[in-house]
């Protein structure tokens, strides 16, 4: 039973701001989920999104409909939520604060029943998976400066064992086509992606999609704006690199309705905003039914990195050979303290490679004492009833017994 859920919204200044095609941050921000059982077990989640808005979703409005509740049921949990605010919470930050529960349950599940989130979304097909680097973001300096720090950066993670590379193009469209041909020609031999964060119109898009093309780019990442789902197949139909898309997309449904509309190659939900790891496996049987694959987007603190390990773990790669192209997890290499030094037990990555936990649950447990230097602020809800009441008159009841 359900005894209580907290939140910790976490934030960390960065002495260096860093930049894609839409702004800069000069801060890293985090919304961690607890939820405890009546045993003490724990469950950890995170959600993506507005830390703020998120955090008071799950405080308000969440977390009292869930006191009480059994943690084995969680996807009865995720179908509860996710009626209770059927009317106005379809999409948006809302479905990132069920992400994070539905997260922090997939974890208290696999600890009360002794077996690792892969074995619950399905068991491995791999015991270890090959990581991208994702960083070379840009940063306050010309252009010519920028360059040549973007192919140092790159460098670093070839030296340290990547294989695979994402860089991020939208600045403008000469930069874009300079750094997408010195990054191929700087290494010739790495699989490199290009992301950004919908930057470009559709005639700038095929533009630069015939430049990724050219120099053998593996995807082309958010090349559109999600307001425009139906340009996605005009700019298939025009260009030879893979479209990749999802990060802003959530749940079955909305994946569904994107992909169908065609051009998409590659579905990116990420795991702590897409309605959690349950809905990303119903997500990712969606995608395959059209022939597409799934490769989760990951951002954030190493819950929805080993989430997002779990889940490529438990990936067949359709439509599946003997020799099979193998699934990539992204790792964020950019400064974040919150992922890199607040774990007590964290994922074992090496020379690119991260190593699939086999402890119950997601396998990574934060600090609290290192979590607490980053917390801005914490919320808690507690169950208080003596019986959990019975779920038909749970809305009502929990609005007495929360305190
Ligand atoms: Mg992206």
């Amino acid at each position: 039973m359900i005894q209580a859920i907290k939140t910790y919204r976490l934030q960390h200044k960065l002495e260096e701001s860093f930049g894609f095609s839409q702004w800069h941050y000069d801060k890293r921000n985090a919304l961690i989920v607890e939820i405890i059982d009546e045993s003490g077990a724990c469950g950890w989640g995170e959600c993506y999104g507005p830390a703020t808005v998120t955090q008071n979703a799950i405080d308000t409005f969440y977390a009292p409909l869930l006191m009480g509740w059994d943690p084995l049921r969680n996807e009865a949990a995720w179908n509860h939520c996710w009626r209770s605010s059927l009317d106005f919470a379809m999409k948006g930050p809302m479905m990132g604060a069920i992400s994070g529960i539905d997260m922090a349950l997939l974890d208290l599940k696999g600890k009360l029943l002794g077996v690792s989130a892969s074995e619950l979304m399905g068991g491995r097909v791999r015991d270890r998976v090959e990581c991208y680097a994702t960083g070379m973001y840009f940063r306050q300096q010309s252009e010519q400066q920028l360059l040549e720090t973007i192919l140092s950066e790159a460098a670093d993670y070839v030296g340290q064992g990547y294989k695979a590379l994402k860089i991020k193009v939208g600045k403008n469209m000469a930069f874009d086509k300079k750094l997408i041909e010195a990054m191929r020609r700087t290494f010739p031999d790495s699989r490199l992606m290009a992301d950004s964060n919908h930057a470009y119109d559709l005639p700038e898009a095929i533009e630069i999609g015939h430049q990724l093309a050219r120099y053998d780019y593996k995807w082309f990442e958010e090349p559109l704006s999600p307001s425009h789902p139906a340009l996605f197949r005009q700019l298939a139909d025009k260009v030879d690199v893979p479209i990749a898309t999802g990060e802003c997309e959530q749940t079955r449904f909305g994946f569904q309705e994107l992909l169908s509309k065609g051009g998409v190659q590659i579905a990116q939900p990420d795991l702590a905003y897409c309605g959690g790891p349950t809905e990303a496996v119903k997500i990712r049987t969606v995608a395959a039914s059209m022939g597409i694959n799934t490769v989760a987007h990951c951002w954030g603190t190493q819950l929805n990195l080993a989430s997002a390990l779990h889940f490529l773990a438990t990936t067949y790669v359709e439509p599946g050979r003997a020799e099979i192209t193998e699934p990539l997890l992204e790792r964020d290499l950019t400064c974040n303290p919150m992922r890199d030094e607040m774990y007590a037990v964290g994922l074992e990555i090496e020379s690119g490679f991260a190593k699939v936990p086999v402890a119950p649950g997601l396998g990574v447990e934060p600090d609290r004492a290192s979590m607490e230097q980053f917390c801005v602020q914490k919320t808690e809800k507690h169950h208080v009833g003596k019986n959990a009441p019975h779920a038909d008159q749970r809305r009502k009841a929990d609005r007495e017994e929360v305190v």
